[in-house]
């Protein structure tokens, strides 16, 4: 990283903690930040969650001109433009869904050059007209966001990307940038010299989750256990991915019936029904999404607690990029494989429909690799980590079921050898249901048809559950020391480890078995706070938590936007923790900034007071707590309009305001410029009698459609000064 040039590191950690509300970097935002400063190009591929939105907002709040966004979903960008909006960033897109008048206080915000962020999609590109519109912009630089859609080897492959290899030519002056989550090595060069990256900057994150806990569940009953697994997760949000659509039809209706808020979504479902049903999610309307894969890129919901898998993802990269959706905000979530062996038959059907030979030799291999991921007994994120070609070098990860395993083991040779004896003596035949039959002394027709109820061994495992067979069955396939050879017909066959347990040579231990038994809340708990202790979550009081969730679902409902725009659940937990009761307490709180503080601080400390009321044995509990690390003072542009909002709210003048910061009235009359630009509400009331208003608004509409200001001073003849035209304009625009 080379050193700033223009600009000073104290600027960059104002604008975080000020707009964003952040003391410190994540990794490689920084570096990142600076490249684009220093306007260099810039390639990063970095998890989701890890905070790609800043490395271009924040530049692009710093730098002179526009900073273009290029995103892939048109039904993305509202929320985008809104959170950026909320953060009080000037945000704006122009695409098919907006207003013409949205669209022209875009334009004339552009012309002026006041917007920090464009947010366009691909396509346009491929428009010669839209391009020299953009060349008579002032551009600070081009982000272009899910850079893998421009490679056709990433799995999201869009044509509409290719268009953007223009750029470089079209404004050869003008830095881009490029971001994503996914990119092998091959994507990553694909799509450094599609988009002729000129000696971009570098970054390559890891791909570690480490606020995500994996976990490996036996499938069994699925319902019995999605419902349980629900039940103990309620209020929160999540996704469960099923392999069909009749499958997602069908949990999605389980769970209903069983009073739970959850939605079907996949492909077979039309376009709109699709949209209100991500809306519905994203605004916590519908706490579980029932989804096929189709579920998947413009999930920007940051705070998605836990994905489940019930049935066997294809791949591992498809699990990685599912599981991936979860926890965006940083805060712990839980990532749940229920894991049958029957899965993998119906995954190897849809492989062995692939026509082309090569092909379906690599999807099988592929799906080996995530049948051993679920398999195998070593740490899961070594695993899922190894698979990026990454090292985790960590002891115990303490965020998968394997690390955190509390459950004891025990010493199961006796049942190992009567399972490993039935298997020699029904000559290697049979799966793993007839076996557990046989054992526990089943009445079945296949165990009449072969004789097996004359077998020595049938009925010696009576005194334990088919289901305790059966896990300790799956224990041996998955240690090895069975063999099953044809995938689609798993008949455990006997290795010489198998001979040394049978011969008592060695004995066989295991986890707990009758543990598998249950869906241990305990172990919930314990997961959890294995995950917090990594990122360093604290605890907090949960009934200011749910007092806190639904002030912000009241606030975001009445601001149009999803609740997690208004405040992350990583905010929503440390008021939780800290019970912050003063303005400057609360402004020291994670993700709150000045803008957002000015918007929804004074509810939230009402709301905090109040609670503080009701529940003095609460703030007993927590109170105690103190706010940890002082935010870095804030300076600059951003607070300074901020600051003139509050004072404005308490209804000061301007000459008030002017005089009390020793500013002048001009600068003023910029903050408010400002302010109703990012749609805050300013009481005309405060600022012209009607009439006078009125006046105004003829003298402009005398001169000119564009409200510039000049013609409507002179079409005054004197009787309007620059400064109030100014002012008059912030509220004519809007009429
Ligand atoms: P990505 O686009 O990489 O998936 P986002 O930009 O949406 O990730 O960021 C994910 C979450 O992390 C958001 O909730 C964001 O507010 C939060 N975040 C980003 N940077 C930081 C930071 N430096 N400190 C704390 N939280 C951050
Ligand atoms: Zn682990």
């Amino acid at each position: 990283m080379s050193a700033l040039q223009n600009y000073s590191v104290d600027q960059i950690y104002s604008v975080l903690s000020s707009i964003f509300g952040f003391s410190t970097f994540r990794p490689y935002q920084e570096e990142i930040i600076c490249s684009i400063l220093n306007g260099q190009d810039v390639f990063a591929v970095m998890p989701t969650g890890g905070g790609k939105s800043i490395c271009y907002q924040l530049p692009a709040r710093l730098m002179e001109g526009v900073c273009v966004v290029v995103s892939p979903l048109i039904s993305l960008m509202k929320d985008q433009v809104d959170a950026a909006r909320t953060n009080g960033l000037s945000a704006g897109t122009l695409n098919s869904t907006i207003s013409t008048e949205e669209r022209n206080s875009i334009g004339v915000a552009l012309r002026q050059n006041r917007l920090d962020l464009l947010y366009i999609s691909p396509e346009r590109f491929n428009s010669e007209y839209f391009i020299e519109r953009l060349k008579t912009l002032k551009i600070a630089f081009f982000a272009i966001d899910e850079a893998h859609c421009i490679s056709e080897w990433g799995h999201d492959f869009r044509p509409d990307y290719l268009a953007l290899s223009k750029i470089v030519h079209e404004f050869p002056d003008v830095p881009v940038t490029a971001f994503t989550a996914t990119a092998t090595q091959r994507v990553a060069e694909d799509i450094i010299n599609r988009l002729g990256l000129r000696n971009p900057h570098l970054t390559r994150a890891s791909f570690n989750r480490p606020n995500l806990f994996y976990r490996v569940i036996l499938k069994r009953k699925l319902d019995e256990q999605l419902l349980n697994y629900v039940k103990n997760h309620a209020g929160e949000s999540g996704i469960i991915y099923r392999s069909s659509r009749k499958k997602v039809e069908a949990t999605a209706a389980m769970l209903k019936s069983c009073d739970i808020s959850a939605r079907p979504y996949h492909a077979g479902m039309s376009d709109t029904d699709r949209q209100v049903t991500q809306e519905a999610f994203s605004r916590d309307e519908c706490s579980i999404i029932v989804a096929t894969v189709a579920f998947g890129m413009g999930i920007d919901k940051s705070n998605v607690r836990f994905v489940v898998h019930a049935d066997l993802p294809k791949n591992i990269e498809s699990y990685y990029q599912e599981t991936g959706r979860a926890g965006r905000d940083g805060e712990p979530a839980d990532c749940v494989l229920f894991f049958g062996r029957g899965d993998i038959v119906q995954q190897l059907q849809f492989v062995n429909e692939i026509e082309d030979t090569d092909a379906r030799n690599i999807t099988k291999e592929q799906l080996w690799q995530m049948v051993n991921l679920a398999e195998q007994r070593g740490c899961r994120r070594v695993a899922l980590l190894k698979y990026f070609g990454e090292n985790f070098l960590e002891q115990n990860c303490n965020g998968c079921d394997i690390c955190v395993n509390t459950d004891k083991h025990v010493d199961v040779t006796i049942s190992a050898q009567k399972i490993l004896s039935l298997i020699y003596r029904t000559k290697e035949s049979f799966g793993a249901v007839h076996l557990a039959d046989v054992l526990v002394g089943a009445n079945t027709e296949k165990i009449r048809q072969f004789g097996h109820d004359k077998l020595p061994t049938y009925g010696v495992g009576r005194d334990q559950s088919k289901n305790y067979w059966r896990v300790v069955i799956n224990e041996l396939i998955a240690r090895k020391i069975v063999r099953v050879d044809d995938l689609l017909r798993p008949v455990p066959k006997l290795t010489e480890e198998a001979w040394l347990i049978i011969r008592n040579q060695k004995n066989f231990i295991m986890q707990q078995p009758e543990e598998h038994e249950k869906d241990k809340s305990k172990f919930n708990q314990i997961t959890a706070s294995a995950v917090a202790n990594t990122v360093g979550v604290l605890p907090f009081s949960e009934l200011l938590f749910a007092r806190l969730r639904e002030l912000r679902t009241e606030l975001a409902r009445a601001d149009n936007v999803p609740p997690y725009i208004v405040f992350s659940d990583r905010t929503l937990h440390e008021i939780a923790r800290f019970f912050p009761c003063t303005v400057e307490e609360f402004q020291r709180i994670h993700g709150v900034g000045q803008y957002k503080y000015a918007t929804y601080g004074q509810r939230f400390l009402e709301v905090i007071k109040e609670f503080c009321e009701q529940h003095p044995d609460e703030v007993a509990k927590w109170r105690q707590h103190q706010l940890p690390v002082q935010k870095q003072e804030t300076s600059g542009q951003t607070s300074t309009f901020i600051e003139t909002y509050r004072m404005i709210q308490q209804g000061k003048t301007i000459d008030e305001i002017a005089s009390e910061r020793q500013l002048t009235r001009g600068t003023i009359i910029s903050h408010l410029e400002k302010l109703g630009e990012l749609g805050k509400k300013l009481s005309v009331d405060q600022f012209f009698v009607p009439e006078r208003l009125e006046q105004i608004k003829k003298w402009f509409k005398q001169s000119d459609e564009n409200m510039r200001l000049k013609p409507a001073i002179e079409a005054s003849g004197g009787k309007l000064d620059y400064e109030e035209a100014r002012l008059a304009r912030i509220f004519l625009k809007k009429s």
